[in-house]
């Protein structure tokens, strides 16, 4: 891992891709040549790759944001994505970003992040010195859980976000908390994932063989500000807990 100068007073590094250095091709004893494959996915390949998986539960038509907490035997033990607190239907409450309503007609007071949903659905005690895989940096909100619960590393794929408030309140937080901010540099853009065996039950097989994968979107935080903008006079912004000092910077 080498540093960056993207956000010079603060802890954050980039983390180059791992495959070729993980691969060795000669057993212990030097003599014997290894067969191992050559292709397998390396663990932050493997643990971001769930992390976008995760995402594609998303319901948010705008933002679909997934997160995998991961522990010192790279295990992982929590995942999570955005969406409505449990037991609540996903129609039973707005998914919009903007409405006549103002910020109860929003999802934003409803929707759990990504990060919270890996924390609380974690399958042990505790998530301490684990470290966690964000397919975008976390809000402040979660920068708190995250920290709270003891997490130690924070792995993220994009940071579009940075320059809004609530992306750099979690830079301070995570800096004074001493959690490391590792920002993830794929080898490849893309993971081709097939559902069976090359061969298998072909005949079966339905005559659409590729679902379409779903393209994930996280739009940038000032395009839905200038959307509300566009519809809402600035003193009816969103007003609550989630709403930044204008009422107009919120995550997912
Ligand atoms: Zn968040």
């Amino acid at each position: 891992m080498t540093g960056i100068a993207l956000f010079p007073s603060l802890s954050i590094y980039t983390m180059e891709p791992q495959h070729a250095q993980q691969h060795t091709n000669s057993s212990p004893g030097g003599n014997r040549p290894c067969n191992k494959r050559k292709e397998y996915l390396s663990w932050d390949e493997y643990f971001m790759s769930v992390a976008f998986l995760t995402a594609m539960r998303s319901k948010d038509p705008s933002t679909q944001v997934g997160a995998c907490i991961v522990n010192a035997d790279q295990r992982i033990v929590g995942v999570g994505y955005n969406g409505f607190p449990s037991g609540i239907p996903d129609e039973a409450l707005p998914w919009d970003k903007t409405s006549p309503e103002g910020f109860l007609g929003t999802k934003y007071p409803y929707v759990c992040h990504a990060e919270l949903n890996a924390v609380l659905n974690k399958n042990v005690e505790s998530c301490r010195n684990c470290r966690i895989y964000c397919t975008l940096f976390p809000c402040c909100e979660c920068a708190k859980v995250l920290i709270q619960s003891g997490i130690q590393t924070v792995v993220f794929a994009s940071d579009k976000n940075r320059d809004e408030d609530v992306c750099k309140a979690s830079k301070r937080l995570f800096e004074l908390a001493k959690v490391q901010m590792v920002n993830y540099r794929p080898e490849f853009p893309e993971l081709a994932l097939s559902l069976r065996y090359p061969g298998d039950n072909v005949a079966a097989a339905p005559a659409v063989t590729a679902r379409p994968l779903p393209t994930l979107t996280a739009p940038a935080l000032e395009s839905a500000a200038d959307d509300r903008d566009a519809k809402e006079p600035r003193g009816k912004k969103g007003r609550g807990p989630n709403a930044g000092e204008n009422g107009d910077v919120m995550l997912a």
